[in-house]
């Protein structure tokens, strides 16, 4: 049977999330950024939490973890690489790992840049994506522990799943991501398209996340870095497409 997921905002930008099997009753909590806010998530489902599944380490990810344990007795999984830094973890995850949902596989994707070992998480089976802050809408992590190639073939590894994939990121980002995006990609259509979409969503305090594969390879300038346009945008026609990620990855770095 289908899983059931349920998005919720909370902090100032992050996105929990929450991923239930109803015949069983297992329900996993995508990170823990707040303990009161998955709490409160779980109450307006009438879901008991099961499991947490961490992405990285980094606190606005793992702050909800040891109270979440202390009420519910879940079990923590997360990346083998930060398992000193991830608080109550039990199970250490790594590139190739299935882990099982209540029946469903749970392929774990290293995806190192943002933090050395973060990690995704993809259903096939559900089609789902978890990918932390590794990829947003419209835009990909900032590289704070890794490199820049690191993060350019964390990123190959998610474009590669199937066009369809729904794909849940940590962060709220894409209408800053979106302004960014225009000033290397502007006369991309696609893209043009999606920030009126983008508007819209937000105008009526909606979010603008999941996002699919397919639309990311469209409009996600860091997936875009090998096509003539954007490459063109940088004066970059020839370069390797991991440099012309690292321009463009650089370039948001100092973008207002
Ligand atoms: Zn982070």
């Amino acid at each position: 049977m289908a899983l059931a997921i349920f998005q919720f905002p909370c902090l100032s930008d992050n996105y929990g999330v929450l991923i239930h099997d109803e015949a069983s009753g297992r329900t996993a909590a995508i990170d823990a950024p707040d303990a009161a806010a998955v709490s409160a998530a779980l109450a307006e489902k009438g879901w008991t939490l099961t499991e947490i599944l961490t992405t990285h380490h980094h606190p606005d990810h793992t702050d909800g973890n040891l109270a979440l344990k202390q009420a519910t007795g879940c079990t923590i999984s997360g990346p083998s690489y930060e398992a000193d830094t991830i608080p109550g973890i039990d199970r250490k995850l790594s590139e190739g790992d299935v882990y099982d949902f209540a029946g469903h596989p749970v392929h774990v994707i290293h995806t190192p840049g943002h933090t050395l070992g973060h990690i995704a998480y993809y259903l096939p089976q559900d089609g789902v994506a978890f990918v932390g802050d590794t990829m947003f809408a419209l835009g990909c992590g900032r590289v704070f522990e890794g490199t820049l190639d690191q993060m350019w073939s964390s990123l190959q590894k998610l474009a590669a799943l199937p066009d369809q994939t729904v794909v849940y990121c940590g962060h709220e980002y894409t209408e800053s991501n979106f302004r960014f995006a225009m000033t290397i990609d502007g006369s991309n259509p696609a893209l043009v398209a999606r920030g009126e979409e983008i508007r819209k969503l937000r105008a009526a305090g909606k979010p603008t996340v999941p996002t699919t594969i397919a639309a990311e390879k469209a409009t996600n300038p860091y997936l875009r870095a090998d096509d003539p346009a954007v490459r063109a945008a940088l004066n970059m026609p020839t370069a390797p497409a991991s440099d012309v990620f690292g321009a463009i990855r650089t370039a948001k770095d100092n973008f207002k």
